[in-house]
């Protein structure tokens, strides 16, 4: 694949004169009429919701609960709730910031035709971005569901109700397990949703990729399916990323930063 020959320009905010690289994006933003975000834990690390798979993340601080030990076990449901109470009070507090109003700001313009998130923490949404432009591949906190009639609750509701020292939730309807509608280790991500995410990769003419390492599958694909397909790539990200070398614009910064900057 003929890569990018534009690109190995990579921006850092300090070391650079911030408008040469704001004219930059700005001219990709006016030219783009089919504008697609991507965006990782790395988007929401500065409204307070940490990285839970980095470093002293919470993943690595904990075992995680698989799926089908949550589906045999009580202990492993109250296990696996009791993380989820813990975080749910930094979820309630976060705010969106800067780059979630970013996408905001570019539905307005009538260019944005999609949101794919690996994030679960439902800040697009509280940014005001309209639901139905987002994927959240890997699910929702902010619902939960039960695992045996697919009945859907505000995660809140049964925050305020969960008794977690006498047993994990069940369903008022009929009595199944309840779970935040994440996508829990070991589940797969939803056919439909992938299959969405990729369509709207392949017909955008501009994708901005926002606090994402794009170290797993299915998210380094994207870029790559952008870049064939002769969209215009744009990575703000604090570390590289395998695709850096797609990319027109490579802003190695932190995103509120660097999106504080734009509107
Ligand atoms: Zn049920």
């Amino acid at each position: 694949m003929q890569l990018n020959n534009n690109t190995q320009i990579i921006y850092k905010l300090e070391n650079h004169l911030n408008q040469e690289i704001i004219n930059k994006f700005m001219n990709l933003l006016d030219r783009a009429n089919k504008i697609v975000g991507f965006t990782g834990a790395g988007i929401s690390t500065d409204s307070g919701i940490p990285d839970y798979r980095s470093k002293g993340g919470i993943w690595e601080r904990f075992k995680p609960v698989y799926i089908d030990e949550f589906l045999r076990s009580e202990e492993k449901r109250i296990l696996y709730w009791k993380r989820k109470i813990e975080l749910w009070a930094d979820l309630k507090k976060a705010k969106s910031n800067s780059a979630h109003n970013f996408f905001v700001e570019i539905d307005k313009r009538k260019k944005l035709i999609g949101l794919i998130t690996q994030n679960i923490d439902g800040l697009h949404q509280k940014a005001g971005l309209n639901s139905f432009l987002i994927i959240q591949l890997h699910g929702t906190n902010l619902q939960t569901i039960c695992l045996q009639c697919n009945k859907i609750y505000p995660t809140e509701e049964i925050m305020a109700l969960i008794d977690i020292e006498n047993g994990a939730p069940h369903c008022s309807s009929c009595d199944g397990f309840l779970k935040p509608n994440t996508i829990s280790f070991g589940q797969q991500l939803k056919h439909q949703d992938l299959e969405r995410a990729e369509q709207l990769v392949k017909i955008c003419d501009l994708l901005i990729i926002v606090g994402s390492t794009l170290s797993v599958q299915p998210a380094s694909l994207f870029p790559q399916i952008a870049y064939q397909n002769g969209a215009k790539i744009v990575i703000v990200n604090l570390s590289d990323t395998p695709m850096d070398e797609y990319a027109d614009i490579v802003v190695r910064e932190n995103c509120t930063e660097f999106f504080n900057s734009i509107f």
